[in-house]
């Protein structure tokens, strides 16, 4: 490749290259994959030390790298237009992404919820694989590339603007540029938002951007059961007073409120309705499965089990240990006193706590704790069809610099790899000519 970047060059040869990636994330690679595959000369400029950081901690270091569940169970994960993926999904989907891996050598098994991973529990061999494919179609990665800005001419993209460590700015001409820089969440992963900089610097609008999958702050914050996960349970959103929606699963009692997957799952309208200034509370139902009746029923099975006993133990029988001193406090009860204290009212009254233990929400996690970014490069302003600007001819998007963003359960990566592609495909065609054919 003619634009071939030696460490340590201080130019950059007077040539051009075909395609020129911004950001080697799972969006950055499949497009310079892709784009490679096609012919097309590509050069991948990352400015961390290692391509894919933010990939090689998902999923908690296993990478939940995409869902088994069909095109149209994915669209319903995505928000704000779930539409804009149809043809990048169609393009490149999760049995092409389970292909593409097995190819190099990584074995990937569903588990709970159709959510794949590596067979190895390692989503750095993902990254590593990743990687691997990018190279062997000729994809040249530079390493602590920092690209400034870009360079257009006439509305249309034609290079742009980088550093290297202890270099000075350098120029580089291509034919077609995408941006793959992802969010702004994790920030120490590489992710700072860069390319919503480039994008509205060049005119493209950009939806307001949001911490997203986060978990919240409360009050009260219940210390004695932070670090706890309650599991089957039910989070309900109140808005203004008015109950908004459920989600069921886990969540978890943290230092300065809850999170876990369905907190996760609701922080997206949470985060909006506190922007907004609404009112926002949430009620967890500690026993979904039993109606009021029914645990009504339980309760006196246990009260009568713990005739002589303590109310601790007797707490103990309904809750995990560590939301005894929470219910004991909400209740007024002496924890060593005799379980007879929980009569009338008061019995009542642990009902109801059961079922609508209430927390007013008062903030959300920050950039450094969200797992992805809401907002981003307008829709409005990309063609779906290929992932091109609508603004600036020879520009491509991919990932979540785009304003798309999912629910937890493999979909957000499955975004950033379908648009990665596609936008690597439509880019080399428009750079390298190619009209037709099937490509593989
Ligand atoms: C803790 C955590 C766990 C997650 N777990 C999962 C999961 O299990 N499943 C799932 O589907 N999603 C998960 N996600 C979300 C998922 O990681 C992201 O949606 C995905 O990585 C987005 O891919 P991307 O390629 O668009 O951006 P990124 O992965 O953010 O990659 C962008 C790249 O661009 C580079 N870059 C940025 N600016 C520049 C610049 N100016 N010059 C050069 N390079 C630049 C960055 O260094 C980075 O390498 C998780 C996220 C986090 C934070």
């Amino acid at each position: 490749m003619t634009t071939k970047l030696s460490e340590g060059a201080k130019t950059v040869p007077n040539s051009v290259c075909d395609v020129v990636v911004i950001g080697a994330g799972p969006a950055g690679l499949l497009a310079a994959g892709r784009a490679a595959m096609l012919g097309a000369r590509v050069l991948l400029l990352e400015k961390m030390e290692k391509p894919a950081r933010k990939l090689r901690i998902t999923g908690k270091g296993r990478a939940n790298i995409t869902n088994m569940r069909p095109l149209e169970a994915h669209l319903q994960e995505i928000h704000p237009e779930p539409r804009f993926l149809r043809q990048a999904f169609q393009a490149f989907f999760n049995r092409h992404l389970i292909a593409l891996l097995e190819k190099y050598g990584v074995e990937t098994k569903t588990e709970r919820g159709d959510r794949v991973f590596p067979a190895s529990d390692r989503a750095w061999d993902v990254a590593e694989a990743l990687v691997d494919w990018a190279k062997a179609h000729g994809v040249e990665i530079v390493r602590h590339a920092k690209v400034e800005s870009l360079v257009t001419h006439e509305g249309a993209f034609t290079g742009l603007v980088f550093t290297r460590t202890h270099l000075g700015p350098q120029t580089i001409e291509a034919r077609c540029g995408i941006i793959a820089t992802g969010g702004q969440s994790y920030p120490a992963t590489g992710s700072t938002g860069d390319g919503f900089r480039f994008a509205e610097a060049t005119g493209h609008r950009i939806e307001a951007l949001r911490p997203s999958l986060v978990g919240i702050e409360t009050r009260p914050v219940h210390e004695s059961a932070q670090g706890l996960t309650v599991k089957n349970v039910q989070l309900t959103l109140w808005l203004d007073g008015k109950k908004h929606c459920s989600e069921f699963g886990e969540a978890e009692f943290t230092a300065k409120g809850l999170g876990g997957p369905i907190v996760l799952r609701l922080s997206r309208k949470i985060v909006d309705a506190m922007a907004a200034g609404r009112k926002v509370e949430v009620t967890l139902d500690l026993k979904p499965a039993l109606d009021p009746p029914k645990l009504e029923a339980r309760l006196l099975r246990e009260f009568d089990a713990h005739t002589c006993d303590t109310c601790r133990n007797l707490l103990r029988a309904l809750l995990p240990t560590q939301l005894v001193e929470v219910f004991s406090d909400a209740l007024g009860l002496d924890p060593a006193g005799p379980s007879e204290q929980v009569k009338g009212l008061k019995r009542k009254k642990l009902l109801n706590l059961l079922k609508e233990l209430r927390f007013e929400v008062t903030g959300h996690g920050s950039w450094e704790e969200a797992i992805v970014t809401a907002g981003g490069v307008s829709l409005k302003d990309i063609d779906p069809r290929t992932m091109a600007s609508k603004k600036i001819d020879n520009l491509y998007f991919a990932g979540e610099v785009i304003d798309l963003d999912a629910n937890t359960g493999g979909y957000n990566l499955q975004i950033a790899f379908s648009t990665g592609w596609l936008a690597g495909e439509s880019a080399a065609r428009r750079a390298v000519g190619l009209t037709s054919g099937v490509l593989s």
